[in-house]
């Protein structure tokens, strides 16, 4: 058997972060291929990535190597790693949902190096809220300008206290299918002018320019987005889906404090109504 010596350098993990992350970050640390260090642990997975977290070709010498190569103990390796952690079967509290990429200025506080950090993260979490920044994109987008979508958060946040994960995740989705509709047809709220100001703020920052354009609409529309996954997971009480509609119309022409020009039942919304009481 080989004895693996530690690595020159050995950034800490970071809590929750996935094994290809970790080993991506050790690899180019120390100047040396992602994979032939992974190697080292056993076959690593077919398409390893900074977001592979599989352990399924390891041995039971593996949690070692992992030890001797960063000079760390394999316990506290395990705290913040849930592969190693299951793997090892100690318990492990991690939000299963989602792997994300950590907010740059939190891995920069914790050490990470200049690589992208992947952790498991709730499924509700699209921004840092300490540092202001939404991470669901390739590059951070810097929020101080942008309280609305930072207001979004801690709503989806409280929501996320009252529902379960699949139950936000679900709402999210079909909130963000009825925006689309929307889009695609006819705006029964007129957003535009919120959307505008939001994307001029998104572009004027330094690294607006590399922001793709979907990106950049998605953290736009995120407030509205929120808005109606809260009107999907508690919608006004209603016999049928018509007076639903037409109640939930009502909320968003109060919420928004403009006309609601509802196109009836080619509405997004009232489609959604009318599917959800039929299933
Ligand atoms: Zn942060």
């Amino acid at each position: 058997m080989t004895t693996l010596h530690r690595l020159p350098l050995t950034p800490p993990p970071i809590r929750n972060e996935t094994l290809g992350s970790y080993l991506h970050r050790l690899a180019m640390a120390n100047n040396r291929p992602a994979r032939s260090l992974a190697a080292l642990l056993g076959p690593p997975p077919i398409g390893f990535s900074p977001i592979s977290d599989d352990t399924s070709g390891w041995t039971p010498q593996s949690p070692a190597n992992l030890a001797a190569l960063t000079g760390r103990r394999v316990e506290k390796l395990a705290r913040a790693l849930p592969a190693l952690a299951s793997f090892l079967a100690v318990p492990c509290d991690h939000p299963t949902q989602l792997i994300g990429r950590a907010c740059r200025c939190c891995s920069a506080r914790r050490r990470a190096g200049t690589a992208s950090v992947f952790t498991y993260i709730p499924i509700h979490q699209h921004l840092c809220i300490r540092h202001q920044r939404w991470t669901r994109a390739t590059i951070d987008i810097p929020l101080a300008k942008l309280p609305a979508v930072l207001q979004a958060q801690h709503r989806l946040t409280r929501l996320a206290h009252r529902h379960r994960s699949d139950e936000i995740k679900d709402a999210f989705c079909s909130a963000q299918k009825i925006l689309r509709g929307w889009t695609t047809t006819q705006l029964p709220i007129d957003l535009t002018p919120d959307w505008n100001s939001r994307l001029e703020r998104i572009r004027d920052h330094p690294p607006g320019r590399g922001i793709s354009s979907q990106d950049q609409q998605l953290v736009a529309s995120f407030p509205d987005t929120v808005t109606l996954t809260a009107l999907v997971l508690s919608p006004p009480t209603g016999s049928d889906a018509r007076t639903t509609y037409l109640a939930a119309t009502t909320e968003l022409e109060d919420r928004y404090a403009r006309p609601y020009n509802a196109p009836g039942i080619r509405d997004p919304l009232y489609q959604y109504f009318r599917k959800s009481q039929i299933a």
